[in-house]
């Protein structure tokens, strides 16, 4: 039995009015008992610009539900239009950040370097980072998968302390099966999760790759999660579309049921 508890995020990307975020994040509350919200973290990531709705919503009720944010500046504050810094995302109450997302990667030219700053930003402020690595599918068509992701991984964590290792949140999603409707198989899945905990053990110790909690992303939905969450390195998903379905986003978090 795995001492990890399982954590489901909802990527909302660029989706959903201030109007929708409320709808759903009330149809999730309503929907998940409150065990049901303790036994799997329940995450929502909206556009910055339904951080404060969602704030409201869930602090208002005392929802279990947790949120955070899509992406976050390395830099406190100062002269960076348009950026958003981690400082402001814990006034907003957010637990969590995502950093490297492959769509920041590739329309943002995000590097390792950039995405190793932005999660030491995130945890500078009380954020969990949550850090995305996954191969495009020229890499998986070479069979290079596990070596590109434990180097993409390997330097995000650059100069992270084994305690700070601990409490992030790693996403392995394969570049092919975002957005795409091709999931990888629960093999692929376990494949890549089960080498990034060995390559943490490797570097951080057993102790930290014991409890570190990777999730699979790519084309996650109520219809694939039973098989994915069955592999044992894999703690929980990071969902895109099928997050905004919240009779989808329920049954994901319902895993177990
Ligand atoms: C994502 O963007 O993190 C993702 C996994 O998207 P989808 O579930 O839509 O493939």
């Amino acid at each position: 039995a795995t001492p990890r508890t399982p954590i489901m995020a909802g990527n909302w990307k660029m989706h959903l009015d201030h109007r929708e975020a409320n709808l759903l994040v009330q149809k999730l509350a309503a929907s998940l008992t409150p065990k049901q919200l303790t036994d799997v973290e329940t995450v929502v990531l909206p556009p910055f610009t339904d951080l404060r709705t969602v704030q409201t919503a869930i602090d208002g009720d005392k929802l279990l539900i947790k949120y955070g944010a899509q992406d976050l500046s390395p830099h406190k504050n100062g002269a960076y239009t348009g950026d958003v810094s981690g400082v402001m995302l814990a006034k907003l109450g957010c637990s969590y950040v995502v950093v490297g997302h492959s769509e920041r990667r590739q329309h943002h030219h995000e590097d390792d370097a950039l995405v190793n700053a932005k999660a030491k930003a995130a945890l500078a402020n009380g954020l969990t980072p949550i850090v995305c690595v996954g191969e495009g599918p020229d890499v998986r068509e070479a069979g290079e998968q596990v070596a590109h992701c434990v180097a993409q991984l390997t330097g995000a964590l650059d100069g992270l302390k084994a305690e700070q290792v601990s409490k992030i949140v790693v996403a392995y999603e394969p570049i092919w099966a975002i957005g795409t409707g091709k999931t990888a198989t629960p093999e692929d899945a376990q494949e890549v999760c089960g080498a990034l905990r060995a390559a943490i053990s490797g570097k951080h110790g057993a102790e930290v790759a014991d409890v570190i909690r990777i999730q699979y992303g790519g084309s996650v939905k109520a219809g694939n999660i039973a098989a994915i969450m069955a592999q044992p390195d894999v703690d929980g998903a990071l969902v895109g579309g099928a997050s905004l379905v919240a009779e989808e986003f329920v049954s994901i978090v319902r895993f177990q049921e």
